[in-house]
């Protein structure tokens, strides 16, 4: 957990320097686009006029598109507008027509990229999730065309988060670190915010909460700056959906109101259904029915307008839950049979809410005092839950370990209750008992499969996520972060001891003029090619890490000054003789020895001092070591 937290504000720190070179590309872009616009003719303004209001009022934009698209049918530039616009407001049909078309004309890489982008949130829409991850794989390809590290990172996390989403996490990291490596020059807040959204699903499908949490925030601080209200409301959406797997539903029904606010901002009326139904859920499980009841009629009621039957059952099953609770019993029938109308509908998703369905009719028996129902209903229930826990073995996560958990517990003990209300009426009791032992058995088997196997997930991420984390991506050498956590593990232990410590920073010599002569392909192998010399001259042993560009760090283990200089000194001498291919001169560093002294006070104070003496090499004539 604290090298996920790491990894995050190892991100924060790099993302506040982008900030800056944001502002300066932002007005580059400006200038740009007015440049690039003026060649065209007089439909270039009304497509202006899209392209600065289609984040903050989609549905503005969408508008003047539809305008546009009847007076200038065959325009690639507007098709490709709507190819954009329409999947917002979940219009992925219209949406899929129009990227196809705007793909069979001469439209540019990035374009392109979004259109490609529209056709896998068409196959979500449609739930192939084949067709949707190859037309992910186009848009990141389209997106690598560009050369735009903004646009490649933000198709990049868009298929983490798919990936994670469909619980592929090993996958979705390893694009994610593709993300990671380009975050330097990524400035977009766009790109940025969809990164942390990524992050966010995978913290989610590995069971870090907070670190999910912590990310959404960061995501939703991107979404303001780039001002898209409209995707300000999926995120508040998505946060306070976290909130309410952690039972914090305060915070979930304010995010869910902050939702309802940027849904009607951007004039996204089915954002405002959704925020609707959240907030039905968390006032639900605040067991504040009638606020409850209050939005899910709401919520019903536009739900049914546009008739969105997926969203529509999940209403009835929460209607039907707050109507029992507030004793409105022919209502929360008459929604129970709302949902059961709708069950040819009934999807992969929406089965949980049948299930659950089950729970409250019988629950609604009881209340009724019809028990032999009720412990039927009761039955089924639990041997459904069983079933579906059992279906989601194969995407388990961690989390859907702990509600598999949770609920268990829970219906343990509503089972217990109604055994006793049938006791109380005499009925078959021996029988009943038997049916129950039975069932509560087989739930707990079924808990055991599922701790064993969410275990051993869980090792092997944390270990991903760790190595992630901690290693200099080009080197495969520790990054300044892990290493300088090591000198500081390092220097306590020194001050404990009394024992000594030796520190080298070296720097390789004239570097900038290999990569100016060679380029900097040639530039980063030396850099491999050293760093692969020094892990084999030092061993596991002796850590080292990139310290900064082409400087490292190394933490020696050598019992005194003479023996550390010897060994420094073989190095120098190694990377000396390291033969690397095209390259015409051999490539040589400057080192600097410093040994931990008493009065140090922090561990910087050693650092400082290997650069002092990496300094005097340098000035003395490079390819040596000095000490002091
Ligand atoms: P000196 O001997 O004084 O250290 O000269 P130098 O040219 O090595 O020093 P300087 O610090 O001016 O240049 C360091 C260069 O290292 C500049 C930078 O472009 C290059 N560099 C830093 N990180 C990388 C990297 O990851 N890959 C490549 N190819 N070059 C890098
Ligand atoms: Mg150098
Ligand atoms: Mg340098």
């Amino acid at each position: 957990m604290e090298n996920t937290a790491d990894i995050i504000k190892g991100l924060m720190s790099k993302m506040k320097q982008s900030i800056a070179v944001l502002l300066f590309s932002l007005c580059l872009c400006c200038t740009l686009s007015v440049s690039a616009n003026t060649a065209t003719t007089s439909i270039s303004p009304k497509l202006k006029a899209i392209e600065s209001v289609y984040k903050a009022d989609s549905q503005q934009a969408l508008i003047l598109a539809k305008e546009l698209i009847t007076e200038y049918p065959d325009n690639a530039e507007v098709i490709t507008w709507l190819g954009r616009l329409y999947p917002i407001f979940s219009e992925f049909e219209l949406g899929y027509e129009y990227a196809n078309k705007a793909l069979t004309l001469n439209i540019s890489a990035y374009d392109k990229t979004y259109m490609y982008l529209t056709l896998a949130d068409y196959y979500q829409y449609k739930q192939n999730t084949q067709q949707q991850f190859e037309y992910l794989e186009q848009a990141i390809e389209y997106a690598k065309k560009t050369e735009d590290p903004n646009l490649i990172v933000e198709m990049v996390s868009a298929y983490s988060n798919i990936l994670a989403d469909n619980n592929r996490i090993d996958q979705a990291m390893r694009f994610m670190s593709q993300s990671y490596e380009l975050i330097d020059s990524v400035t977009s807040p766009d790109a940025l915010s969809t990164m942390y959204n990524a992050l966010c699903n995978i913290y989610l499908k590995t069971g870090h909460t907070d670190g999910a949490i912590e990310a959404m925030l960061k995501s939703i601080d991107y979404v303001i700056q780039s001002g898209n209200t409209q995707q300000l409301s999926v995120a508040y959406y998505n946060l306070a959906d976290i909130y309410i797997s952690t039972n914090d539903y305060e915070k979930a029904i304010n995010a869910y109101k902050n939702s309802d606010k940027y849904s009607r901002e951007s004039g996204d009326i089915i954002g405002i259904a959704y925020a609707y139904m959240g907030m039905g859920r968390g006032y639900l499980q605040a067991k504040n029915y009638k606020q409850a009841l209050r939005v899910l009629l709401d919520a019903k009621q536009r739900f049914l307008s546009e008739n969105i039957v997926e969203s529509l059952i999940q209403i009835y099953g929460d209607l039907a839950s707050a109507q029992l609770h507030l004793k409105l019993y022919d209502d929360a029938q008459a929604s129970l049979s709302d949902l059961s109308a709708l069950s040819s509908y009934k999807t992969e998703k929406s089965a949980y809410t049948y299930i659950q369905s089950m729970n409250t009719q019988a629950s609604l028996f009881f209340a009724l005092n019809k028990f032999e129902q009720a412990y039927q209903a009761q039955k089924n229930y639990t041997e459904q839950l069983k079933d579906y826990h059992q279906k989601q073995l194969d995407a388990s996560t961690e989390s859907a370990f702990e509600k598999l958990k949770n609920s268990i517990y829970a219906k343990d003990n509503q089972l217990l209750l109604l055994e006793n209300q049938l006791k109380k009426v005499e009925l078959d009791k021996h029988k009943k008992q038997t049916n129950f032992l039975l069932i509560v058995s087989l739930l707990s088997i079924c808990t055991a499969v599922f701790v064993t196997f969410i275990l051993s997930r869980n090792i092997k991420l944390q270990k991903q996520l760790d190595k992630l984390a901690t290693t200099d991506y080009l080197t495969g050498l520790y990054n300044r972060r892990k290493i300088m956590a090591i000198l500081s593990e390092r220097f306590i232990q020194f001050k404990k001891s009394k024992d000594v410590l030796y520190v080298c920073m070296f720097d390789l010599d004239l570097f900038k003029k290999i990569n100016d002569l060679y380029g900097h392909v040639m530039g980063d192998r030396v850099l491999k090619l050293i760093a692969d010399c020094a892990i084999k001259h030092f061993g596991p042993e002796q850590p080292i890490g990139r310290y900064g560009g082409e400087e490292f760090l190394i933490i020696l283990n050598s019992e005194n000054y003479q023996a550390a200089y010897a060994s420094l000194e073989q190095f120098r001498a190694a990377v000396e003789a390291i033969q690397v291919d095209g390259l015409f001169e051999p490539v040589t560093i400057s080192l600097g020895l410093s040994e931990a002294s008493v009065s140090d006070l922090y561990q910087t104070d050693i650092i400082q001092r290997a650069d002092t003496s990496l300094y005097e090499a340098k000035k003395s004539g490079r390819n040596r070591l000095c000490g002091n």
